[in-house]
C-alpha cells in the first residue's frame, strides 16, 4: 500500500460494477473514493434493469385481468394510470438511491460528485478537485446510442421511456434487441398501439428457434412488424411525429423510441490523454483480469463492453478486489451465465444457442417441447411456452436450455446451476420433475429432432 496516494482505490462511476467495488474494498480497510455524475445506483437501478421491470409487471396486469375472467372474476373492467406507475416507479427508484448512497457511506467511502477525468495514471480530476489513488477503476457503463438521422432530437431511448409524463398511444420501437422487446410488451400491454422497426431480426445472438417464438408471439398479441426497415428520418408535424422509411413509406405515432444499441461511456474522461486504450466502439480495452494497458488503470461493466449484466458486472469487481489486493489474480469466466429477457412473454436461457453448439461441436441433439400452459387452457388466450434442450452427444452434457414462456427467467436460474456444475442429459432425465408446471418439461424431454 503507498500511503503518499490519496486513496488505495478511486473508482468512476457509481453504478452496480462501481459500488460493488468501492465498497467491499472500503469493508477491507482500503481507503476508497468514487465520483458519479449523475444519480448514485447507475444504469441498472435508476435507468434500466430495476425501474423497467417494474414496469413490465404493471404490463402483465392487462392479461391477468382479462384471464381472471375465465376463472369466475366478474366485473373485471381496469383503468391504467400511467402517471401513477411513473410516481410509484420514482419512490422506488429513490428509495434504491438512498440505499445506495448508505452501501458506500456505511464502510467510509468518499463520494464525490461529478464527472471523473483521468488526468495521468493515478490521478482524477473530478471538477476542481484532483485526487490520487495507487489504482483508479473505470465503471461508468454505457448510454443509448440513437443512429444519426435527420429530426433524432424527437427520438427518445429507454432513458425517457421511463420518465413520460403520459403514455404515448401510438409509439414505434426501432431495434430488436433486448430492450426493444421489453419496451415492446410493456407499452403494448399497457395498451398502446405498438409497431417495431427491426431492420434484420429478433434478438441477435439469441436461440433462433426462441426469437421466432418470440416475433410470433408479439404479433398474436397485436404489434406490427416492420423487419428488414429502418427510419430515414423523422418530422414534427401538427398531428404526431412522422417517420419516412428506406422504402419510402411514413409512419406516424406520439413516440419513437429507439433502442438500437448503447455505446460504452468513455468519452471526455481524458481516456485518450492519457493513453488507455479503446476499442472500435469505443470500449475500454482490458485483459483477462480487467487490467487496461495502463496498469494502474482498471475497468468492468458495460464500459468494457464484455457481457454487459448486471451480475457480470459485479462479479468482475469481485474478481478484481482478488486480483489488486489480495495477491490472487482472478480472471472472471463467462460460461453458462444464464440470463433474461422481460418480454412478453420473457425467455429465459442459459449456454449455447444451437447456431453457436454446431459450430463448436459439430453434431448435437435438439429436443424441443412447444404447449399451452394449464392456466390457458381456461383462457383459451393464444399463449404458448417453447422449450428447447441442446445436448454434445459426445459426452451427454447439456450445453444449451432456452425457454420462451411464464416463468422463464425463473426456471433459467436452476438450469444456470445444472449447466454450471456439468449436468449430462441423463442426469435431467434422472430428475423427478414438479407437477403440474412449465419446469417439468425440462426432465421429461425424450424425443430427439430428427437431424
Ligand atoms: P442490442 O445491441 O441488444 O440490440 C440493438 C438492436 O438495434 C439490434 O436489433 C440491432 O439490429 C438494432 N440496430 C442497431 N443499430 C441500428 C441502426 N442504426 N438502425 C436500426 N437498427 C439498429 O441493444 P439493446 O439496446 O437492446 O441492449 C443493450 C445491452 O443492454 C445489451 O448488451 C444487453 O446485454 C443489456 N440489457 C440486458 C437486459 C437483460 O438482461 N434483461 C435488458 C436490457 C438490456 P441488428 O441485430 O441488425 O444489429
Amino acid at each position: 500500500m503507498t500511503a503518499s496516494y490519496d486513496y488505495d482505490l478511486f473508482v468512476i462511476g457509481a453504478g452496480s460494477g462501481g459500488v460493488r467495488a468501492a465498497r467491499f474494498a472500503a469493508q477491507d480497510g482500503k481507503r476508497v473514493g468514487i465520483c458519479e455524475d449523475l444519480r448514485i445506483g447507475g444504469t441498472c437501478v435508476l435507468r434500466g434493469c430495476i425501474p423497467k421491470k417494474l414496469l413490465v409487471y404493471a404490463a402483465h396486469y392487462a392479461h391477468d385481468y382479462h384471464d381472471a375472467v375465465a376463472y369466475g372474476w366478474d366485473k373485471v373492467s381496469p383503468e391504467h394510470d400511467w402517471g401513477k406507475l411513473i410516481a410509484a416507479k420514482n419512490v422506488e427508484t429513490d428509495r434504491l438511491n438512498g440505499i445506495y448512497i448508505n452501501l458506500l457511506n456505511g464502510p467510509g467511502v468518499k463520494t464525490y460528485d461529478g464527472r471523473g477525468v483521468i488526468t495521468g495514471p493515478n490521478t482524477v480530476q473530478i471538477g476542481d478537485q484532483t485526487v490520487t489513488a495507487e489504482h483508479i477503476l473505470i465503471a461508468t457503463g454505457g448510454w443509448p446510442f440513437v443512429p444519426d438521422i435527420p429530426g433524432k432530437e424527437y427520438a427518445i431511448t429507454s432513458n425517457e421511456a421511463l420518465d413520460l409524463a403520459e403514455r404515448p398511444q401510438r409509439i414505434v420501437i426501432v431495434g430488436g434487441g433486448y430492450i426493444a422487446v421489453e419496451f415492446a410488451g410493456v407499452f403494448a400491454g399497457l395498451g398502446s398501439d405498438l409497431t417495431m422497426v427491426v431492420r434484420s431480426k429478433l434478438l441477435r445472438g439469441f436461440d433462433d428457434d426462441v426469437a421466432k417464438e418470440l416475433g410470433e408471439a408479439l404479433e398474436r398479441e397485436g404489434t406490427t412488424m416492420a423487419y428488414g426497415r429502418t427510419i430515414t428520418a423523422i418530422e414534427k408535424t401538427a398531428s404526431g411525429l412522422v417517420a419516412t422509411m428506406d422504402d419510402g413509406s411514413t409512419m406516424e405515432a406520439d413516440a419513437f423510441m429507439y433502442a438500437t444499441g448503447r455505446f460504452p461511456n468513455s468519452r471526455n474522461m481524458g481516456l485518450e490523454d492519457v493513453g488507455v486504450a479503446l476499442g472500435k466502439g469505443g470500449e475500454v480495452l482490458v485483459d483477462a483480469y480487467s487490467q487496461t494497458n495502463i496498469p494502474s488503470i482498471w475497468a468492468i461493466g458495460d464500459v468494457t463492453d464484455r457481457m454487459n449484466l448486471t451480475p457480470v458486472a459485479l462479479y468482475e469487481a469481485m474478481c478484481l478486489l482478488r486480483t489488486i489486493f489480495k495477491g490472487e489474480p482472478t480472471a472472471p469466466t463467462y460460461d453458462n451465465i444464464a440470463t433474461a429477457v422481460f418480454s412478453s412473454p420473457p425467455i429465459g436461457t442459459v449456454g449455447l444457442t444451437e447456431e453457436q453448439a454446431r459450430a463448436k461441436y459439430g453434431k448435437v441433439d435438439i429436443y424441443k417441447s412447444r404447449f399451452r400452459p394449464l392456466k390457458h387452457t381456461l383462457t383459451k388466450r393464444d399463449h404458448f411456452s417453447f422449450m428447447k434442450m441442446i445436448v454434445d452427444p459426445a459426452t451427454d452434457k447439456v450445453i444449451g436450455c432456452h425457454m420462451l414462456g411464464d416463468d422463464s427467467a425463473e426456471i433459467a436460474q436452476g438450469l444456470g446451476i445444472a449447466l454450471t456444475c456439468g449436468a449430462t442429459k441423463a442426469q435431467f432425465d434422472a430428475t423427478i420433475g414438479i407437477h403440474p408446471t412449465a419446469a417439468e418439461e425440462f426432465v421429461t424431454m425424450r424425443t430427439k429432432e430428427a437431424d
